[in-house]
């Protein structure tokens, strides 16, 4: 910098830099975003991808060199992120041109991959402008926008490595692909109507009823008279009606099995959602952001999508259009509309085109598929905002596989999970990723998700796990996974984890803390399921402090889906006398019999500390939910009438007396 101060000698200084840039920087218009700055500032050199990222050589004029690297931090493109950048100094070569190098690979090494992204506002213009070649075609993309995650089989990030390759660009896609100022300039997925992918309507049993912009305009009306289709997305089939249709959603709920259970509803923009829903400017920013997750807000009662959607809520998930079918498909029916995975209750959603006609076989009147494979499963990720943050209830589509930074280098770790809402985690360096949401592993169907996409993961991070943690339940699908790999078995206690996790998502692994667990269900050293813990220590270690009493749970695991039966037994336990509450009182005598023999004889009863339960418990006292359908669905309505309560000043008191224990329990992971 000093230099400036004489101006006609920096004039004619030429200086060189080599930078490398690591993070998401492939498949994202990097390079032409460098080939475009480098132009404008008149630098010569080069750029190219490597197997770890980007490499580039930068010569001029030290002021002009300058504002090139202001731009390279500071203007990058949308679905960018550099996670590391280093500029060293280098010897001018005369250099007059920039240009875009082939991809220099490197065995071992990796990446981040790009998670898939919502249609960006300029393909969007596009697809809804008559005049445009792509008007209204349901593939259309660039780079800063389209699939990514679901149709990569490996890296580099190229074409022939992807579910595209059936695909030849014609000459006009092919043109767009190599000209370094198009925005399609090396975006994989780039298609047209001439030489990409379509959609075909089949009935329910296979037959074709129509192609390509037939196809969509059918589907629309079919929608529109109540039927149930299901409609081949980003990372698997969806399931759809119309939301405003309560015979539609009911027959929707009847065949999928699912009576309770909330949906989410797609419309077609925020100015929609607000006729539906409050929002505020966080949750409008997520809807309408990159990721365009679910996002659950509180719903207005004039809304025209019906009750059914949703029963017992006052809360509804919505999200936006996020690929160019869904656009159309929402336009053209101008209804709201249920999308919700394509699979049965429990199982993974369905990915394959014969395997939706099979699986989804009771369930849908007619399938719109497509003849682009998806390679990974991505169900809809689905979030919340609490005290004005972001917060996610289910991180799939638009977040996976983009890893998470760890505030420490870790050795190469899988972690496999828990049983329920499963998830699993490899290191590596300083990243930790963690896979979409995978599901309940109680089926064959999830444990092949998990395995194939595990298998992915290594792959293509390049993962070689030297540890395996796993819970100390015994009986996880996980746990008994983990025990059949290679490496050093480490059995973490479940609560240990979320301390651990938390502590390590704040950036502070090894400072104290008190780590406060409302949970479900834990495996405890102690034979009694856990659920609510005070934890003293760190991610390395703990000490248990106290815990919610323990309290008899009569039938086990089972009786989660009989929060009346959860009711009697707390209050056989805790209150004296054989009155039971107004509330319980429709409990046949012969059930409140059982109860008590059960736990009067220690049959099938064990004992639990569990705050999912109390939940469960206090919300059939109350006369909110006695008999449950999904996985924690009386704490869900507690919540709602919780917050129905709180909105409106009414206010509850719900006293509750913890145990103290204080046994040391000692380490998980040691680092
Ligand atoms: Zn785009
Ligand atoms: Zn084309």
């Amino acid at each position: 910098m000093a230099d400036r101060t004489h101006a006609g000698q920096v004039a004619t200084a030429r200086r060189a830099l080599r930078i490398t840039v690591r993070g998401v920087v492939q498949g994202v218009g990097f390079r032409p975003f460098v080939y475009r700055i480098a132009r404008e500032n008149q630098i010569a050199g080069w750029v190219r991808n490597t197997s770890w990222g980007v490499e580039m050589a930068a010569e001029g004029e030290a002021a002009a060199l300058d504002a090139f690297v202001h731009a390279l931090r500071h203007e990058i493109p949308p679905l960018a992120r550099i996670d590391a950048l280093t500029i060293d100094e280098a010897t001018p070569d005369g250099l007059r041109e920039f240009e875009i190098l082939h991809s220099e690979a490197q065995t071992g090494a990796y990446q981040p991959v790009s998670p898939d992204t919502a249609t960006c506002a300029d393909c969007l213009h596009e697809l809804l402008d008559p005049a445009d070649r792509r008007y209204r075609y349901p593939f259309i993309n660039c780079t800063n926008c389209g699939p990514r995650f679901t149709i990569i089989e490996d890296v580099p990030y190229d074409r022939p490595l992807t579910t595209m390759r059936a695909f030849d660009m014609c000459p006009t896609c092919r043109h767009e692909y190599d000209d370094p100022l198009d925005r399609r300039f090396h975006a994989q997925p780039n298609a047209c109507p001439v030489c990409g992918p379509h959609v075909t309507l089949m009935d329910a049993d296979g037959r074709v009823l129509a192609e390509r912009d037939d196809a969509l305009r059918r589907v629309a009306a079919l929608l529109r008279e109540g039927a149930i289709v299901a409609v081949k997305g980003l990372g698997g089939y969806q399931l759809a009606c119309d939301a405003t249709d309560a015979a539609a959603v009911i027959r929707l709920r009847q065949r999928k099995r699912r009576p309770h259970k909330p949906y989410a509803v797609m419309v077609t923009d925020l100015e929609e959602v607000r006729r539906h829903a409050e929002i505020d400017e966080v949750e409008a920013a997520l809807l309408g952001g990159p990721a365009a997750p679910i996002v659950l807000l509180p719903w207005w009662s004039g809304s025209s999508i019906v009750r059914e959607v949703a029963p017992h809520m006052d809360t509804i998930g919505l999200m936006l259009p996020y690929t160019p079918l869904h656009h159309i498909l929402l336009r053209d029916t101008a209804r709201p509309l249920v999308m919700t995975s394509g699979n049965l209750s429990e199982e993974p959603i369905a990915r394959d085109n014969d395997e939706a006609l099979r699986r989804l076989k009771d369930i849908a009147d007619y399938y719109l598929v497509h003849n682009r494979d998806i390679h990974s499963r991505y169900d809809d990720s689905v979030w919340f905002v609490a005290a004005g943050e972001a917060q996610p209830v289910r991180r799939a589509r638009g977040y996976a596989p983009d890893p998470i930074g760890l505030p420490f280098e870790a050795r190469p770790i899988l972690a496999v999970g828990g049983e329920l809402k499963n998830a699993f985690c490899l290191t590596r360096d300083r990243y930790a990723f963690v896979s979409q949401h995978i599901g309940d592993m109680e089926n064959l169907e999830t444990l092949e998700h998990f395995g194939e996409t595990l298998a992915l993961y290594r792959r293509l991070f390049r993962v070689e796990p030297a540890i395996v943690a796993h819970d100390m339940h015994p009986d996880y699908a996980t746990t008994r996974y983990a025990l059949e790999q290679p490496g050093e078995h480490v059995a973490v206690q479940h609560h240990h984890a979320h301390l651990a996790a938390c502590l390590t998502d704040a950036g502070m692994p090894d400072e104290p803390a008190i780590g406060v667990i409302m949970d479900g269900t834990g495996y405890g050293l102690d034979g009694h399921i856990r659920g609510s813990e005070f934890l003293l220590g760190d991610a390395r270690g703990y000490r248990r402090a106290a815990h919610l009493a323990y309290l008899p749970l009569p039938g086990g695991d089972a009786a989660t889906r009989r929060p009346n039966r959860i009711a009697l037994a707390y209050m056989q336990t805790l209150a004296a006398g054989d009155d039971l509450p107004p509330t319980l009182r429709g409990v046949s005598a012969a059930e409140v019999e059982t109860v008590r023999t059960m736990i009067a004889r220690g049959l099938n009863t064990p004992f639990t500390s569990s705050a999912g339960r109390l939940f469960d418990a206090v919300s059939a006292l109350l006369g909110v939910c006695g008999d449950a359908s999904y996985e924690a669905q009386a704490a869900i309505e507690l919540e709602e009438v919780a917050q129905k309560d709180a909105r409106s000043g009414d206010t509850a008191l719900y006293e509750w007396e913890t145990a103290p224990a204080g046994e040391a329990e000692g380490g998980g992971i040691t680092a």
